[in-house]
């Protein structure tokens, strides 16, 4: 039996104000929660929200990573700053941050959003770097609408899955978290349906089990991210295959996160 795990990807929301007053209407609402929370706010919030979630049932996480230690990367934060803060998980790979083909897409619409051109090289470097520093890394895979529409859905997913974990160990791959993200389904309100979503986190772990057997694919956790929302949460976290979910939008409201997270089975 897996433990449903939710976790809150704040994106670029929110000041230490803001973050403190939703985690003040969130603690109450979620105090006896049977799942795990994770909340990732943005970077100059993490200590704040570090503080608050203290002596709370919530988990600090980081939205993204640099893979080296320290140096002249502008901009980046590394594993080791991330622990400093109180991390324990760090987002890898989300499709915001991925660039087909290693570059952003020169296409960007709304159904791409790919800003920060991350390859499956760097996010399996990122992965590596967060596991080699006790950070669980939550790893986001998903196709994009032309994706899925040309029939390459499983064929995409496996790929990323499978990249994401190169040079990997069993023993580390099994504390991976795995978040099943259509680009189509994020931010836009378009969910996936429930069947559909769980047949793909199923080929998330079928990609799993071809790198390291069952035992390993039939522990780890497979999140569905995309538009979930209190009403579509329980169908969602329901399906035997989706151990829980990545949430963007409906995270910064505390009504509507704490109801997902009580959604749990
Ligand atoms: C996300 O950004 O990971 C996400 C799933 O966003 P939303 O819930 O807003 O679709």
């Amino acid at each position: 039996m897996r433990q449903t795990i939710i976790a809150g990807n704040w994106k670029m929301n929110g000041t230490r104000a803001s973050a403190e007053a939703l985690l003040g209407e969130l603690i109450p609402l979620i105090a006896n929660a049977s799942a795990k929370v994770i909340v990732c706010p943005t970077s100059t919030a993490l200590e704040t929200v570090g503080d608050i979630i203290a002596d709370t049932n919530i988990a600090l996480g980081g939205q993204d990573l640099f893979w080296k230690a320290k140096g002249a990367y502008t901009g980046q934060i590394s594993a080791g700053m991330l622990l400093d803060l109180g991390c324990e998980y760090v987002i890898v790979g989300h499709s915001e941050c991925r660039g087909r083909f290693g570059v952003p897409e020169p296409d960007f619409t709304p159904t791409i959003l790919a800003y920060f051109g991350d390859s499956d090289t760097t996010v399996n470097l990122k992965l590596r770097a967060a596991l080699a520093n006790n950070l669980i890394p939550i790893l986001c895979v998903g196709e994009t609408l032309q994706e899925r529409q040309a029939g390459n859905t499983d064929s995409v997913v496996a790929a990323q899955t499978k990249a994401g974990l190169a040079e990997v160990s069993a023993e580390d791959a099994v504390e991976v978290i795995f978040a099943y993200e259509p680009v189509w389904a994020i931010g836009t309100g378009e969910v996936c349906a429930s069947d559909e979503a769980d047949r793909v986190c199923g080929v998330v772990r079928s990609a799993v089990a071809e790198l390291y057997g069952s035992e390993v694919a039939e522990a780890v956790h497979i999140q569905y991210g995309g538009s979930v929302k209190p009403d579509n949460a329980i169908e969602l976290l329901a399906k035997p295959n989706i151990d829980g979910a990545l949430v963007g939008g409906a995270s910064l409201k505390a009504q509507d996160f704490a109801a997902i997270v009580n959604a749990a089975p």
